[in-house]
């Protein structure tokens, strides 16, 4: 305490189009070494670009779900570094006019909920890929330069490593949503570097912003805030500062070290790219990719909550991604119960998901037989527990829930007749449960149900036994 985090984010998020920014270049993820190249993306001399219609629909469709002022007049301009990723000796990004202005997301904290304001979106290609080589040579793969990227600066509005997770969580579930990439952070379509530092809330002394780049994961760039808060702290504390400085995350020793000091900002000698006309957008198109946008994640919430009579957090957390969302909805066509069909979610669903760390979509089970085994328990055929057994074996298996019961035989015992010769055996066996029970004791029966589950092999009817318990005792 008494130490206040400031937290800015700038993320890369590579565009979903079938082809590059400037040429028609397959867009795609991997593929043989220089083989999705051609002489613009390589930027030989003469090459001209010409810019990809759909990558810009595509940011301004972000930009949209993302709250921002789409600028109508925009432009491509030249930032120049050198780098061996980068062929022609500048990047073709945005400057002072980007394609989107300001906008904002809201995360859920515990209490309130919070906005948390973006600078601006602008559009830029991706440049190419070093690969380090074992015998520590550098090799370029070029398929990547000229991919179609948005990047999305964020204010310093976020205040704890927590904050900025359900920001990137927010940000990723709604491009998902909006189709515009596919997210995947492993394969570099989305990344995200952080500026963070600390001020002394008493002092109102802070540390020099330190600059983590290329996090390719929610848990690491977790753990690098951490990390970098903590730093931060102990070097006010001890009276020293932070140099400004850009440093990069290392998973395996679990802490971030120092790529290269930052001296001043770098002149990148931004000038307008004159190899491409500037881009004026009209208000009827734009207008067009607002009303064709698909429902956003907050949108999507709301109606659960109404439609299904959802509470606030089950909504939530069923509407966090598009496919669970997917998922829920479809479910509900085999089995008409929402609140049971998201209690099966809410709970085993996604408990199992949170274990193998899978997206529901990468799982064996489907709407259809989720749908089935909540119809079969609500029906009694098999009571709960049998049911979350039969969930289990879907996962495993990816066997639909009729024929896991049949060939397990776990179909529910409901017939008092078939029961009482097992109910009878048990009270027999534990009189003192009885005497327990006369005497008040309640709990007793939950024992004797529970014995006579075991019995019947998990497969008689709880509720029916309970029943058949307190009757048998009572006759006796
Ligand atoms: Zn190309």
């Amino acid at each position: 305490m008494g130490y206040k985090t400031i937290i800015g984010l700038e993320i890369h998020v590579e565009l979903a189009t079938k082809t590059k920014m400037f040429c028609s270049c397959i867009n795609a993820f991997g593929g043989e070494a220089n083989t999705h190249c051609c002489p613009v993306c390589i930027g030989l001399p003469g090459a001209l670009p010409v810019i990809n219609k759909t990558a810009v629909e595509y940011a301004v469709k972000a930009g949209i779900a993302l709250n921002s002022k789409i600028n109508t007049k925009t432009r491509m301009d030249r930032k120049n570094y050198f780098y061996s990723d980068l062929v022609k000796g500048y990047q073709i990004s945005q400057d002072d006019l980007p394609l989107c202005d300001g906008g904002y997301i809201e995360i859920e904290l515990e209490n309130e909920t919070k906005k948390v304001r973006l600078e601006r979106i602008h559009i830029e290609e991706d440049t190419g890929k070093q690969i380090h080589s074992e015998k520590e040579d550098t090799l370029i793969d070029y398929n990547r330069a000229g991919v179609p990227l948005i990047e999305i600066v964020t204010k310093p509005d976020m205040n704890t490593p927590e904050e900025a997770r359900l920001f990137l969580e927010k940000l990723r579930a709604t491009l998902k949503y909006i189709e515009v990439s596919d997210c995947k952070m492993e394969e570099g379509s989305l990344r995200c570097d952080i500026n963070i530092n600390v001020v002394d809330d008493k002092t109102g002394s802070k540390t020099n912003i330190t600059e983590i780049k290329n996090l390719n994961s929610f848990k690491g760039a977790v753990k690098a805030m951490e990390y970098e808060e903590k730093r931060h702290i102990s070097l006010l504390k001890e009276g020293k500062n932070t140099v400004r400085e850009t440093r990069r995350w290392d998973d395996i020793s679990n802490e971030t070290i120092t790529m290269r000091g930052k001296g001043g900002v770098a002149d990148y000698r931004f000038a307008p790219d004159g190899d491409i006309a500037p881009i004026e957008l009209s208000d009827e198109w734009i207008e067009e990719i607002k009303n064709n946008l698909p429902e956003l994640p907050h949108d999507k919430k709301e109606r659960f909550i109404k439609e299904y009579e959802l509470s606030e957090y089950d909504a939530g957390v069923l509407t966090a991604s598009k496919e669970l969302a997917f998922f829920f909805e479809e479910t509900i066509k085999y089995i008409d119960d929402s609140k049971l069909v998201s209690n099966w979610i809410m709970g085993d669903v996604l408990r199992r998901l949170k274990d193998e760390e899978l997206e529901i979509e990468d799982t064996s089970l489907t709407p259809k037989y989720l749908g089935q085994l909540i119809s079969i328990v609500k029906e009694g055929k098999i009571n709960n527990n049998t049911g979350k057994k039969v969930l289990k074996e879907i996962f495993d298996t990816g066997k639909d829930p009729e024929t896991i019961v049949k060939e397990q035989g776990l179909i529910q015992i409901n017939d008092e007749g078939a029961l009482k010769e097992i109910v009878s055996k048990v009270l027999d066996d534990n009189e003192q449960s009885i005497i327990d029970y006369r005497n008040g004791k309640d709990r007793a029966i939950g024992f004797l149900v529970g014995q006579i589950m075991k019995a019947s092999k998990g497969k008689a009817n709880p509720q029916l036994v309970n029943k058949m318990v307190i009757d048998m005792i009572n006759e006796r």
